[in-house]
């Protein structure tokens, strides 16, 4: 049953561990078919290297699962709340990534200080709440989603890739489950230069917003020319400036 979502997921996963996302069996990646309202995510505490199609666990919106002998990942009622919440996602990725989870920890949105986020985010990268000690308490990981449906509240999901969870790490998702771990590797890079860009200059100002339209929307605007015309929101390793 959807086996090539289940290799598409798990090279989803494998992407993680390549870009140097997370430490042993941390972070998450899942993909849906949307026509069939099945989701494929990683099973829980499977070594990557170990990691084969056959060892995803495939379930449905409710969580029940359809195929797969193996638990699922413990982080899968986040991601039903959001594959439920925002219908344009394909794919969801979670790690926690050391410079994007500092931020989170830090419990600070990152300021878009540059092209490159810009490239991807119309704005900061935004910090969930804190969660409250009942939410933590009962159906943690259903309630981390719906933390992070408040924050984001009725903006187009796509126009802003991830999300940092208070005093936890970065979610990040996209179009398809491998578009979801590009933005994270994204969404690590862009945390990592923003400390960085603090460190030189705790004083620096975000750009402004004919900047931050410029990029974001020669990308992602119904005018986007960046990249090759229908190819412009592509995953894809692009020349940056
Ligand atoms: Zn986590």
């Amino acid at each position: 049953m959807l086996q090539r979502l289940r290799e598409h997921v798990l090279e989803a996963n494998l992407d993680l561990v390549r870009q140097g996302l997370v430490l042993y069996t941390f972070g998450n990646a899942s993909g849906i078919s949307r026509e069939e309202g099945l989701v494929v995510i990683k099973p829980s505490g499977v070594p990557y290297k170990d990691m084969r199609p056959e060892h995803l666990v495939v379930t449905d919106l409710l969580g029940n699962i359809v195929e797969g002998h193996l638990r699922p990942s413990s982080d899968l009622p986040t991601h039903l709340v959001l594959y439920k919440q925002f219908p344009e996602i394909g794919g969801i990725a979670h790690t926690h990534s050391e410079y994007a989870t500092a931020w989170a920890q830090s419990c600070k949105p990152i300021p878009c200080f540059g092209t490159t986020h810009a490239d991807y985010f119309d704005g900061p990268v935004p910090v969930t709440a804190g969660m409250t000690d009942q939410e933590i308490a009962e159906d943690y990981e259903t309630n981390t989603g719906h933390v992070i449906v408040r924050t984001l509240q009725q903006t187009d999901a796509l126009a802003n890739p991830g999300i940092l969870v208070a005093s936890h790490g970065p979610f990040a998702w996209g179009k398809d489950a491998r578009t979801a771990a590009h933005n994270a590797a994204i969404l690590e890079a862009i945390a990592r230069m923003a400390y960085f860009t603090l460190g030189i200059n705790a004083t620096a100002q975000p750009v402004g917003s004919a900047l931050l339209n410029k990029h974001y929307l020669r990308k992602h605007g119904k005018n986007a020319y960046y990249g090759q015309a229908a190819d412009a929101n592509k995953n894809e390793d692009e020349d940056k400036r």
